[in-house]
């Protein structure tokens, strides 16, 4: 995280060559390396844009502008401009011109040239921009572009309910779109704001980028190459010291797109083990929990105590059954003491009598054999702020 001191790029307007021109922000942040790191993504937060709303280019990860106050929250924004960076283009390109992709997904046809043009993937449909097509529209129809502009309706053409496309636009060729409402969704199109993550890529799309990451046009991704043990590292959370832990509190979380199997593992472990600790034993046939690699419960992925991870995936590329990281943590937070709230009516209200009692008291094991028949909160506090409470009803058995 830094900091780009700068009158210029304070406000980058596209208009005025800022983007791409001869202030282009992509080459400013090449001639001053400081702001780019090459093993990275860079992203470039403006506190405002002009005439974009994010840019990237293509194939090269280590440019991203987006506009920040509205955008850098928007995870369809940042997908997009990353598909860029990985070689994806628009799936509506040349959309309106001679050039345009057809219609046909059959390579037999003699106009098929879906793999070549448009976007050059074939499973993405042949479409327009959904935001440009009623303004093409409107031109055609003999408007001016200044009435066309001030009467731009963006997405006439989509159901904004269904995202079914309900236009009636046709190919280069006079072939009418058969566009679905995934085509409408797809993270490279031009489409209208949808909930958070309904926008995809296509399966081609995805090969796309991963071909994009082998070429490596540009020689960016061999730095970024990591250990397996950093696999073994929650991305976020921290491992609690005591239980009962505090809460809320964000547990260790680990990359989905893995196969993990959680063994039981022995002993006194109150911090994870090491990477590549081996004093810890494990029984491969004892899982405590399982997590698929498809799992897209992306916080239910943690890693539970008394357990070591296996990684069926690394396991396999290093062709051995390896457990790591045995977390056995038996330690109970320090109680400071507690009360027992006696509710004198034997029902829950307000008359009552409470006796305080310090640690030794609300752990004594025959605190509730000493109490007089009735109905009773007891309440133990521990030192890390967790409170625990256990309602008793007692009776003369
Ligand atoms: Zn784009």
């Amino acid at each position: 995280m830094d900091f780009i001191d700068s009158d210029t790029y304070y406000v980058i307007d596209r208009n005025a060559g800022e983007l791409y021109g001869h202030a282009s922000i992509f080459d400013y942040v090449r001639n001053n390396p400081n702001y780019r790191k090459t093993d990275a993504f860079n992203i470039y937060v403006p506190y405002e844009t002009v005439g974009f709303a994010g840019a990237a280019e293509k194939r090269k990860k280590v440019n991203i502008a987006i506009n920040g106050f509205s955008l850098i929250n928007s995870p369809t924004l940042l997908n997009h401009e990353t598909g860029h960076c990985l070689n994806l283009k628009h799936t509506f390109v040349n959309w309106h011109d001679n050039s345009c992709e057809h219609v046909t997904r059959d390579p037999a046809n003699q106009h098929y040239n879906a793999n070549k043009r448009g976007d050059s993937i074939t499973d993405t449909a042949a479409m327009p921009d959904f935001q440009r097509e009623h303004y093409w529209e409107l031109r055609d129809q003999g408007a001016t572009h200044e009435w066309a502009e001030a009467h731009y309706i963006p997405y006439k053409y989509v159901d904004p309910v269904t995202f079914e496309y309900i236009g009636y636009g046709t190919d280069c060729q006079n072939n009418s779109y058969d566009i679905l409402p995934s085509d409408i969704k797809n993270i490279m199109a031009y489409s209208p704001a949808m909930p958070q993550y309904t926008k995809k890529f296509t399966t081609a799309q995805k090969i796309r980028m991963h071909e994009a990451i082998l070429e490596d046009s540009y020689g960016e991704y061999g730095a970024a190459t990591t250990t397996f043990a950093a696999l073994y590292l929650p991305y976020k959370g921290t491992y609690p010291l005591y239980y009962p832990q505090p809460q809320p509190m964000q547990m260790p979380t680990f990359q989905p797109g893995f196969t993990y199997n959680f063994i039981e593992c022995c002993c006194n472990y109150p911090q994870p083990a090491e990477y590549d600790d081996p004093n810890f034993s494990f029984d491969a046939g004892n899982v405590v929990k399982h997590v698929d690699k498809f799992e897209t419960n992306y916080a239910s992925i943690t890693h539970p105590n008394h357990s070591a991870i296996m990684i069926s995936e690394v396991n396999l590329a290093l062709g051995e059954t390896q457990a790591q990281k045995c977390y056995d943590n038996y330690d109970g937070t320090p109680i400071l003491g507690g009360k027992v709230t006696k509710f004198n009516d034997g029902i829950f209200n307000t008359n009552v009598t409470i006796t305080p009692k310090d640690s030794t008291e609300i752990t004594d094991p025959y605190l509730i054999q000493s109490l007089d028949n009735g109905l009773y909160k007891l309440e133990t506090n521990y030192i890390n702020g967790v409170d625990e409470e256990i309602v008793i009803y007692k009776t003369g058995n």
